[in-house]
């Protein structure tokens, strides 16, 4: 047959190399790199900030193993520094924040140079003495104000159901028993903060020992001007007894590890 094939059909040994090189970019670029995500936590501190994280740290794994993410953890926040960060795709902070200033440096170089953070509860928390202000504004401005107290659970209002972290919640959501915080200046008078969900009004008055009566308190938010998402639940062993809830938590990490 191939004495019948004209000269210009005959693969030349170059050409056939050249195919195999393509090929072989072709293939490599089909792999995506893993997501890889680290949640840093504490062990220590209050009881019912550890149950959170615990309970958190085995929901988000077992959920990112089912997405083929690579998931770690650590209680050691002096891994936040720019090796360590290095592909990190998303950085979880479950009921914890950095207190040392390399700490705060090298997670505000990996916030500005295009990192994911998703922190939970008292992540957020921040007051004169914590002298953070460029975390406050990562926030949106808000400063945290005031918290109810015990525990309860709340209705809370979906403002954007079309948004894919809150895809799968409907109009409302019935969270089961946390400390709810507000904030001042509620984040929402931030033009760049988009609220996903708020504590709806008809929860007020909401708490026996310190209790809340009013106020705009958006519970889930994104700065727009990075990629973060603050969730405010996180206080004790029944935040993830609402299945519901659970399917946004799960959205919550999927947004952001694969937000472009
Ligand atoms: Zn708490």
């Amino acid at each position: 047959m191939a004495l019948f094939l004209p000269m210009r059909f005959i693969l030349r040994p170059s050409i056939l190399l050249l195919g195999y090189l393509f090929l072989a970019a072709t293939s490599t670029d089909s792999q995506q790199p893993a997501i890889r995500i680290i949640a840093f936590y504490t062990d220590r501190g209050e009881p019912d900030h550890i149950a959170f994280a615990n309970q958190a740290l085995s929901f988000f794994a077992g959920f990112a193993q089912k997405e083929h993410f690579v998931f770690a953890s650590t209680t050691n926040w002096d891994d936040m520094d720019a090796a360590k960060l290095k592909d990190v795709r998303l950085v979880v902070w479950l009921n914890d924040f950095p207190k040392t200033q390399m700490q705060r440096d090298n997670f505000q170089k990996y916030m500005e140079n295009g990192g994911r953070w998703l922190g939970f509860h008292v992540s957020a928390y921040n007051d004169a003495d914590t002298h953070w202000p460029w975390f406050v504004a990562l926030l949106g401005g808000g400063v945290f104000y005031a918290n109810n107290w015990p525990p309860l659970p709340a209705k809370l209002i979906v403002d954007d159901p079309s948004h894919p972290v809150t895809r799968r919640l409907g109009a409302s959501l019935d969270s089961p028993a946390n400390e709810w915080y507000l904030w001042k200046p509620s984040p929402r008078l931030n033009k760049d903060v988009k609220v996903l969900l708020t504590l709806a009004p008809e929860n007020y008055p909401i708490g026996l020992k310190d209790t809340l009566l009013s106020g705009d308190l958006p519970v889930v938010w994104t700065n727009t001007k990075y990629r973060m998402l603050y969730i405010n639940m996180g206080h004790g062993d029944k935040i993830f007894s609402s299945t519901q809830q659970n399917n946004f938590f799960a959205d919550a990490l999927s947004w952001l590890a694969r937000m472009k």
